[in-house]
């Protein structure tokens, strides 16, 4: 094994996939709904499949579904995109990710992170032999600090990244913090790369902004998002990486090496999904309002602190008011959780790096992208808090 990649460990969802079912356990870890996505979507899978639509792709993407990306893009946030060159297709937006820090980054440059971070990142960064430099989210609704923000840019800051609907907090970045973050990369002549693929969820009247959208950063701001999250099709990983046609081109340099193109019949669907009229967005929105809601009053009712999120899949708790006094830390907690309760979740010291892993020590993150049944059955498994 090569030393790039000795030191990472098993993706925490991995082994709670394991645990939760060796134990039989309710599932509320990895984001992935437990339903399926519009039928009209399926159905452009299947038509395409049967269409003879099963060779390669165009390395970027085939034509319909990039001008379906910039047309969505153009329809949510009045940004214009010339789909044949500011857009590129990926394989999820995972993959956009570690093509974008292979495309824009060389050895040793630095890009900041917010921490949490979501788990891809920084084991990207590591295999581009870039350096990841972390800002903490802290308190009740997850707020950077804006000199902190500002000490972490230097010389060798190449680019931030940032998740906004935020995964595992459920922080939607405000358009106030957006423009801090802008401002900072136009003072030091810094490339943004953002992660957006919860942008259709959000609660309670938030607001996402796209950071793209911001003055100067149409110019450096690679924007990342994805089918999955928005069409229940997680399985599918149909995502794309969307700017300037420079920074789309570099980051093509590298998926052209890495995946080259990406399935042929799944993208003849997205043009389909992203295609769907408002009313589908606005449907989403109050279903997953829905589920978030009974969430939060499940997690509260079980007596946990709830930090209710603005948006994304996930509710962040504090476990501690409801844990026996053995559950010493995240790890023990989410383990005793799906062992003793019969409910997994996510550890949330899997987001923080060796340094700060005592800051995720008393947070779990449970998924809310579940049938109300599941939702119910966890209640159910809850009940028993407190009678182990
Ligand atoms: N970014 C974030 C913040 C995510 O939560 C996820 C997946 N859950 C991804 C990226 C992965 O997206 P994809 O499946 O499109 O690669
Ligand atoms: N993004 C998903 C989550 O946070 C998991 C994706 C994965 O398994 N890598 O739950």
């Amino acid at each position: 094994m090569s030393q790039r990649v000795a030191r990472f460990g098993t993706t925490i969802f991995a082994d709670i996939n394991a645990l939760a079912g060796e134990h039989g356990a309710v599932n509320l870890g990895q984001g992935a709904p437990d339903f399926d996505g519009p039928p009209e979507v399926l159905a452009a899978a299947v038509e395409a499949v049967q269409s003879a639509l099963n060779q390669y792709a165009p390395g970027i993407g085939m034509a319909s579904v990039r001008q379906a990306i910039a047309a969505h893009a153009q329809r949510f946030y009045s940004q214009r995109l010339n789909p044949d060159s500011d857009v590129l297709v990926t394989s999820g937006a995972t993959e956009a990710m570690f093509a974008a820090i292979l495309g824009l980054t060389d050895p040793g440059d630095e890009v900041i992170v917010f921490e949490p971070v979501y788990d891809t990142y920084v084991p990207n960064l590591i295999m581009a032999c870039a350096a990841p430099r972390y800002v903490p989210l802290r308190g009740e609704d997850w707020r950077f600090d804006a000199d902190e923000l500002a000490r972490a840019f230097n010389r060798r800051t190449k680019a931030i990244v940032v998740n906004t609907p935020h995964n595992p907090t459920g922080k939607v970045f405000s358009r106030d913090e957006l423009r801090i973050i802008a401002e900072l990369c136009l003072k030091h002549n810094v490339l943004a790369l953002t992660d957006e693929v919860y942008e259709h969820i959000v609660y309670d009247g938030a607001n996402h902004v796209r950071l793209a959208t911001l003055a100067g950063m149409a110019e450096r701001t690679l924007t990342i998002s994805s089918l999955g999250k928005t069409f229940s099709v997680t399985g599918w990983k149909i995502g794309w990486a969307m700017g300037p046609a420079a920074m789309v081109q570099a980051v093509n340099q590298a998926h052209q090496f890495i995946t080259y193109a990406v399935a042929a019949p799944l993208q003849a669907a997205a043009a389909t999904a992203l295609n769907l009229p408002l009313g589908f967005y606005e449907n989403l929105q109050s279903n997953y309002q829905a589920r978030r809601d009974r969430m939060v009053e499940i997690l509260r009712r079980a007596g946990f602190k709830v930090f209710p999120p603005q948006g994304s899949y996930f509710v962040m708790i504090d476990w501690r008011g409801a844990a026996p006094r053995h559950v010493q830390d995240d790890m023990q907690f989410a383990r005793w959780l799906i062992e003793d309760i019969g409910v997994a979740c996510i550890p949330a010291s899997p987001f923080y790096h060796e340094a700060d892993k005592h800051l995720g020590r008393y947070f779990a993150r449970f998924a809310v992208c579940k049938k109300d049944e599941t939702l119910e059955a966890a209640a159910e498994q809850f009940a028993k808090l407190g009678k182990t």
